[in-house]
């Protein structure tokens, strides 16, 4: 068994390795911005249990260049581990509109690598979910997840739809095959290590949610055969 975290952002080093001393193996580590892109591929390189994503967060829309996709298409081509993330849409952030265009071409970029993309949707998720009916192969995890039930159900109709959710009011309606957890640390202070203390409180058995998380990753082939080499060689 071991414990994981699917939505986290870049911090140092030592962060990383006070949670690995607390038998959390791998980190999915979001990138907002072609700014933070340098210093995640950097990272990843020299810890081998961060798992680097590629993605412009709806929040930082304003501060793009004109360079962008050409950039992330370069990263994502460059790296067959890299995933695509975070993107996606706030409904309580201002133009939507620009905001929908950056979010489609990163999921554009997203089908022709064949990668998994990791998504923002503070009150969007209806949004959301009619861009991603346009993407019905793309494997997607629902980060920080929180709508009504028929939302729910309408995304579970997807079927490469994964959420992490900090809620058991919402984790009650989710099947628990389709779930991952995270800390999105360090937003709002969290540590990498409140993984264990979410799934706990939540209810959920690590043997599951590592199934999960493997389930996940077998989407990203060059990932997939390194970690199952690691942990059950
Ligand atoms: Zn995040």
């Amino acid at each position: 068994m071991f414990y994981f975290d699917a939505h986290c952002h870049i911090q140092s080093k030592c962060r990383f390795e006070t949670a690995q001393q607390l038998n959390v193996k791998y980190f999915i580590v979001n990138g907002t911005h072609p700014n933070n892109w340098k210093e995640i591929q950097k990272a990843s390189e020299e810890i081998p249990a961060m798992l680097p994503c590629y993605g412009v967060h709806p929040w930082y829309i304003d501060y793009l260049s004109g360079e962008w996709e050409r950039l992330l298409s370069a990263y994502l081509n460059r790296n067959p581990a890299a995933m695509v993330g975070e993107i996606g849409l706030d409904g309580s952030k201002p133009d939507l509109l620009r905001q929908s265009e950056v979010f489609e071409r990163c999921l554009q970029l997203a089908k022709v690598y064949h990668r998994p993309v990791h998504i923002h949707g503070h009150k969007a998720w209806a949004k959301i979910a009619d861009m991603l009916s346009c993407y019905p192969d793309t494997v997607f995890l629902l980060h920080r997840f929180y709508a009504e039930e028929p939302m729910v159900r309408r995304f579970l109709k997807f079927k490469n739809a994964y959420f992490s959710v900090m809620s058991a009011r919402i984790a009650a309606f989710i099947p628990p095959e389709r779930v991952l957890i995270e800390s999105d640390s360090p937003d709002k202070c969290r540590r990498l290590e409140n993984v264990i203390e979410t799934a706990d409180r939540l209810g959920y058995d690590w043997k599951q949610l590592d199934q999960n998380f493997m389930n996940f990753i077998s989407h990203v082939p060059a990932v997939h055969a390194r970690l199952s080499e690691e942990l059950f060689r």
